[in-house]
This record gives C-alpha cells, structure tokens and sequence, in this order.
C-alpha cells in the first residue's frame, strides 16, 4: 500500500495547471514552471518556504483552490496511493472576497471531487502558521473546526521553525482544533533541536510530529519518543533539500525503528522536490533496506495514525 501522511497542497500544483494559470492572469508568458517551481539544490527551511511560497499567486481563486486540490487528489491516486492527508495552510490564500472559511470550503470541494473521480480516500489537514499572528491562527482553528467531519480531519502547524522556533504561542488554537475531535499533528524538530518534539506533545497534544529528524540526535527524546508512542511523519527527500540531513542516506528512520519510534511516512511538497510518495517508498527499500515485512508495518503503522474517519481505516484495514 501507499499511504502519505505529510504532504502540501502547495507542494502538488501541476506544472501545466501553473502554466496555464499565469497566462491566464497575465504573467509573463512562456516559462517552464516545472523549472521554476522545482528546488536545484539543498538550502536551509527558509530557502525551501521561499520556493513553496512561489506557487501561492496560482492559489487566488475559489475555483483554482478546488481545482488544483482536486488535481492533487488525482495525481497522488496516479502515483498509486491509496490514502492521501493533504494540509495547507488557508489563511495565506485569502484574498479580497475570499476569506478563510470560504478558501476551505474551496479545497475541502476540490479534494471531495478528486475522491470522486479517482476512487481515492482523502481528507483536508488545516494548518495554522508560525509566522501567522495569534487571531489570524485562531481564526484558522475556528474554521477548520466549523469543517470538521466535512472534509476536515486534522490539524497541523507548518512554517518557518528556524525563525519561528517557540510552540507556546499556538496553545490555545490548538485547543479550539483539539475541542472539535481534530487529530493534532505538528512539524517540529525539523530545523529546531530535538525538545521542539516534546514541547508539540506536550503543550499542543500532538499525536504526530512532522519530519522530527532532530529527534534522533537526542537519546533522551528517542527514549521519550518511544515511550510516549509519539509517530514521526517522515519525508527523507524533503529533508535533504531543507538542510535537515546532509544526505539522504543520513535519514534516521533506521534509527528511529530501532529505538521502536513508530514512523510513517510523506512526500512533504513534491513538485518542488521532484519525489512523489511512491519514489519516497522506493527509497526506504533501497536505500534503508526495507522488505515486504518493513513495508507492511509501515502501513499497519499508517492505518492507526492516520487521522480519517473509522469507515476509511476500516476500508483500509479490510485492503491490508
Ligand atoms: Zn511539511
């Protein structure tokens, strides 16, 4: 099975939807968005953001949000996935018109006609953002609340950690997603040290923590990890690109399954990485040694994670 717990809306954006986006709202003609959306290089979280960042001007309208969601459902469905949680944050779409709930609603459309059309389970995580201030982020929650079992089934904090490292800020919009029945997911000890993980757990009740690599620096916070059954969403390419491992191989995975860290795993922003979930999964087999058995925990493990109505676990659970 392939199932993608970690993966951004902004991160799925067809090249050829881009294309045909910016001619029509009068960009510069002619440019090879592939190219132009893709990373070349490894750089730090803020260089790999500012390149996620430049597929924001295609995402202006409630018909382009429902459209390139749909397409995302569709194109992880081609990949051969069987289960896709797709997160984004609403609030940096909003546009005169436009406000969070109706962005929602847009994606929420977008990601039920991809279901429709591909025969594939997904649901929406909704992201509050660092860099967001506090009622712009509780407006966030609120909206993702008001959507919960309509498409709704997590929440998430994404950003930029190297600047925005502190948790305390997010307590109570968590809260407001915790009250609605959300799951609670958090990217953390991506480019902060290895308490960002405990501090997401503790102060923010996350199941799931996003990436975590840093975790594996600290003994104490594996052990903690362990004990704590925390699951750790892992995307190794993406975290070449954002300077989190010096090289793919340098992924602890191993030594996340080792200390009985449960993992599962994501493909963060595709486009920009040019590694969908099923090239992610090759991955672990080849470079991490991963069997058919590895592979099979890795789905029972994804199937208790994730954070989709019991119908879908269910559904899933009969295909294991
Ligand atoms: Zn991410």
């Amino acid at each position: 099975m392939l199932i993608n717990l970690h993966t951004h809306l902004e991160g799925r954006i067809r090249p050829a939807t881009a294309a045909e986006l910016a001619a029509h709202a009068g960009l510069p003609g002619g440019k090879d968005w592939r190219r132009a959306l893709q990373l070349h290089k490894p750089g730090d979280l803020s260089v790999y953001l500012e390149k996620v960042a430049a597929s924001y001007p295609f995402f202006g309208s409630v018909d382009n949000l429902s459209r390139i969601s749909c397409e995302a459902v569709e194109d992880a469905a081609a990949d051969g996935a069987d289960y896709l949680e797709l997160r984004f944050g609403p609030a940096t779409h909003v546009r005169p018109g436009m406000d969070i709930s109706a962005v929602l609603r847009a994606v929420c459309a977008g990601v039920a006609e991809g279901t429709l059309r591909s025969g594939m389970p997904a649901g929406v995580v909704v992201a509050a953002l660092r860099h967001h201030d506090w009622d712009t982020n509780i407006a966030v929650a609120r909206a993702a609340a008001s959507q919960a079992g309509a498409g709704v089934v997590g929440f998430d904090l994404a950003g930029d950690e190297l600047r925005y490292p502190r948790i305390e800020p997010y307590v109570s919009t968590f809260a407001v997603a915790k009250a609605a029945g959300l799951g609670l997911t958090c990217h953390a000890a991506e480019a902060a040290p290895a308490e960002a993980a405990r501090d997401a757990v503790n102060l923010l009740g996350v199941t799931r923590v996003g990436h975590g690599t840093h975790i594996a620096h600290d003994a104490d916070t594996m052990r903690w990890a362990a004990d704590t059954g925390l699951i750790i969403e892992i995307c190794p390419t993406s975290n070449f690109f954002t300077g989190a491992i010096a090289h793919r191989s340098q992924h602890p995975v191993n030594a996340f399954r080792e200390a009985g860290i449960p993992i599962v795993l994501g493909d963060d922003n595709p486009i920009q990485t040019q590694s969908t979930l099923s090239q992610e999964q090759r991955i672990l087999e080849h470079t991490f040694g991963f069997g058919p058995a590895d592979l099979q925990h890795l789905d029972r493990t994804s199937v208790r994670a994730m954070f989709a109505e019991e119908s879908v676990k269910e559904f899933l659970r009969i295909r294991l």
